[in-house]
């Protein structure tokens, strides 16, 4: 065949894909009418109740034909379909059964299928608009579209599910972003710009829905934001006593009054990972990572494995809150002082204050010395990662915390005891966590408040030096808690102090329940 007839026919193929997609936009848009129609002659009906609970009688003026999906699920494989595209339309989104999900149950996509269309993307572009929109939602108007694996809201993406299964939210419910701004100003910087440098969040999560307002109206494209600022007061008691022993000073700003109280402002970001970089970073190829992701998530996301063209994945997992002191615009200015702390959750200290960890005694130290730092001229940032007990989770520790306890609870066997269990001393894995650093434009850190090797390791590693290292003065250690401390500093941990022989070690013991 000729150069010239092998262009003729790909023109032909091309001018049929175009007509497909035509064909299935069309279809779609009437199935979407039809079953808009059916819903209002429903709603005005005499007899149908307006009440949510007393919805699920509405099956007659749905689908009269109900398949096995209208219980949400299916053991006739005939009625599930691994593609998109014709097969979608085929059954149209109809609505069906007690939901309005489109019959065809779409398990996974493929690239180049006819009808999958995503937005492009072009990760680490400073040009937001170049960049592109995550696309990540499976809504009927926006599946085709999708650059992106997962779903927003991290973890709680199980609970919008919840809310959709049991009809308290509407499938097609649409935010209504009016006001919801972010409080204060913060970047762009150059760092947004640079691929290598942010690849666990999008830096322009904050601006999605004034960005892309365009085509979240004009392409009905469903968009959300990853990434919300704004302002607060926050009350603490130990900076209660902090005032009342002097140790710090109110200044009407930062600490409001004798009572502590503080003015912050608090960026809370979902995680969303830009897959070749997630993969460089822990020296891993990225084929590697998605099978990976894939199995240990359950299957749950299929499309990490047939859709190698889209490279961003929105996990199911907890995001980070940075609460920062002072002007956050001092935060990037190299010429101001920053105080940092890197802060990984654990919520049975950092809430309810129990004794066996140094985690909320370090959180209050971390915000008073942030606080000090701001009053000074400069400028203090304290980052809450949600990694529950080393990201193994709470019922994983409390596992832990028996095995040590029906021990002898010795700080040599610390570390011992958490491997036996998790197989792992910790699962937090630091390579992530400087892109937040790089997204407020942090270039230096004056005072580290944290005594953690991984973490500051991370962090230079990253090409951001750290100044000063800062532990947690002697008198704010619990008593049960000398156990992981000095654990921690004798395997390496940051300390001014001593590092204990192995034979001291063994005589660091914790409390041992009464039995
Ligand atoms: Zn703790």
């Amino acid at each position: 065949m000729t150069v010239t007839g092998m262009d003729e026919v790909r023109d032909a193929l091309k001018s049929i894909a175009q007509s497909q997609t035509q064909l299935l936009s069309a279809f779609e848009s009437v199935s979407q009418r039809v079953s808009e129609l059916e819903k209002g002659r429903g709603a005005t009906g005499p007899s149908r109740p307006t009440n949510g609970t007393s919805r699920v009688d509405s099956d007659d003026v749905l689908d009269p034909s109900p398949t096995p999906l209208h219980a949400g699920y299916t053991t006739d494989p005939s009625l599930v379909s691994a593609e998109a595209g014709t097969q979608q339309a085929s059954k149209s989104a109809a609505a069906i059964g007690k939901l309005e999900f489109p019959s065809r149950v779409i398990l996974t996509t493929y690239p180049k299928q006819i009808g999958i269309n995503p937005f492009p993307m072009e990760w680490g572009h400073a040009d937001p608009v170049k960049r592109g929109p995550v696309v990540v939602s499976r809504n009927t108007s926006t599946i085709r579209r999708r650059n992106a694996i997962g779903a927003h809201s991290g973890s709680y993406s199980i609970y919008y599910a919840l809310a959709v299964a049991s009809r308290e939210l509407p499938l097609d419910h649409k935010p209504d972003f009016t006001n919801t701004e972010p409080a204060v100003n913060i970047g762009p910087f150059p760092q947004w710009g640079d691929k290598k440098k942010i690849v666990a969040m999008d830096p322009w999560g904050h601006q999605v829905p004034w960005l892309f307002k365009d085509v979240m109206e004009n392409e009905n494209v469903d968009l959300r934001p990853t990434i919300a600022i704004t302002k607060a007061h926050m009350k603490l008691p130990e900076l209660e006593e902090s005032v009342r022993s002097g140790r710090l000073v109110p200044d009407g700003k930062v600490c409001i009054n004798s009572q502590g109280e503080l003015a912050v402002t608090k960026v809370a970001v979902e995680p969303v990972w830009y897959l070749p970089g997630v993969a460089e970073r822990f020296g891993i190829d990225e084929g590697t990572l998605r099978r990976s992701l894939f199995e240990f998530t359950g299957g749950m996301y299929p499309e990490l494995i047939t859709r190698a063209d889209i490279k961003v994945f929105l996990p199911p997992i907890g995001g980070l809150t940075v609460y920062i002191f002072g002007d956050p615009a001092k935060m990037s200015d190299s010429s101001k002082r920053l105080a940092l702390r890197i802060h990984d959750e654990c919520n049975g200290s950092d809430v309810f204050g129990s004794d066996i960890c140094t985690c909320r005694p370090y959180l209050i130290f971390g915000i008073e010395e942030a606080v000090k730092e701001a009053q000074n001229g400069g400028c203090g940032v304290v980052i809450y990662f949600r990694k529950e007990g080393r990201a193994l989770g709470e019922v994983t520790k409390y596992l832990v915390y028996n095995a040590r306890k029906r021990g002898e609870d010795r700080a040599s066997d610390y570390f011992k005891r958490t491997e036996n269990i998790a197989g792992v001393k910790d699962m937090r894995f630091q390579a992530l966590m400087p892109d937040i650093l790089h997204w407020l434009g942090i270039t230096k850190i004056d005072r580290m408040l944290s005594m953690s090797n991984m973490k500051h390791d991370a962090i230079v590693g990253q090409g951001i030096p750290i100044h000063e290292r800062v532990e947690l003065p002697e008198d704010l250690i619990p008593a049960d808690s000398r156990v992981e401390i000095d654990a921690k500093i004798t395997a390496g941990y940051f300390t001014t102090g001593h590092r204990m022989t192995d034979d001291e070690l063994k005589a660091v013991q914790g409390r041992i329940w009464e039995e």
